[in-house]
């Protein structure tokens, strides 16, 4: 334990020390293309709700799939804010340059009563980056931050951010099957047309909002 550990008052802090304590690492399976990397647990308390999630990922059945089940709890820092990353998402700019990955996934919780802030229309307006999707047992599917997606990542990879809602377990379990899809895909167009078939409306906003981010339309 650290001493900036000692200090954090998130409840459960030792329980989390404890269960998941060199588990929650950069952990790789499998081998070669394509190469996937999913975090959770990116900031303040998310991971209660995300970890777990991501440490019952089996091994997918081709390519690779890496994950980092824990990033950094504590303080909350957005991952719109340009600290994020070089500082307390320091762990995921070092996994994807080492493994360049074609597919990666963020996994989100939120609060039931911000749901409007991440879903709501004005959202554009308001911060600069597209509202989220929602998809189904209150899991929303939005982009990564403009500030990831566009230093680290080709045009052609698929970066997609996924919120659950905290303290749900529909909405965990929904999330889970979602990412046992998302670990065996193979590129973005593959995702894209699942969704097109299983979430049409969804679909439709995604592309949109890469084309609006790449200048497109
Ligand atoms: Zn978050």
């Amino acid at each position: 334990m650290t001493a900036g550990e000692e200090n954090d008052s998130t409840q459960g802090s030792h329980i989390f020390t404890k269960k998941y304590a060199d588990e929650t690492g950069l952990k790789v399976y499998g081998q070669g293309k394509p190469v996937r990397l999913f975090v959770a647990g990116l900031h303040g308390n998310e991971w209660k709700d995300t970890t777990e999630i991501m440490m019952n990922i089996k091994p997918p059945e081709r390519g690779t799939l890496a994950l980092i089940p824990f990033v950094q709890r504590g303080e909350y820092t957005s991952t719109l804010d340009p600290a994020y990353y070089p500082v307390m998402g320091k762990s995921i700019l070092e996994a994807i340059e080492a493994l360049n990955p074609e597919i990666y996934i963020e996994l989100h919780s939120y609060s039931r009563e911000n749901l409007e802030k991440l879903a709501g229309k004005d959202r554009l307006e308001r911060i600069g980056v597209p509202a989220y999707s929602i998809l189904k047992s209150g899991v929303l599917l939005g982009s990564v931050s403009p500030w990831i997606r566009k230093r680290y990542f080709p045009k052609e990879a698929l970066c997609l951010s996924f919120e659950i809602q905290k303290r749900n377990p529909e909405s965990r379990e929904f999330a889970a099957s979602t990412l046992e899809i998302l670990k065996e895909n193979g590129s973005r167009d593959e995702f894209i047309e699942y969704l097109q078939k299983e979430f049409p409306e969804q679909a439709r906003k995604a592309i949109e909002d890469y084309r609006r981010f790449y200048g497109e339309i």
